[in-house]
């Protein structure tokens, strides 16, 4: 039973993911000042960064996956 206990250890360790705090690109189309902006950002932006009004936000998928 030691063993068991040991090798769940080494292996389990390993893989844990950070879930929350993790870094996302977004794209702002903002309808006010019409233009478009990429924001990285770890919560959904919610402000056009040039012009500072309501914007739509959206995640930009990642083309690289590990
Ligand atoms: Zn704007």
């Amino acid at each position: 039973m030691e063993e068991q206990h040991k090798r769940l250890q080494s292996g389990a360790e390993l893989h844990r993911k950070e879930g929350s705090k993790f870094l996302k690109d977004y794209q702002i189309e903002c309808e006010e000042c019409d233009e478009s902006s990429y924001v990285a950002s770890y919560q959904e932006p919610v402000f056009c960064p040039i012009c500072g009004r309501r914007a739509e936000a959206e995640e930009v998928q990642s083309m690289e996956k590990d």
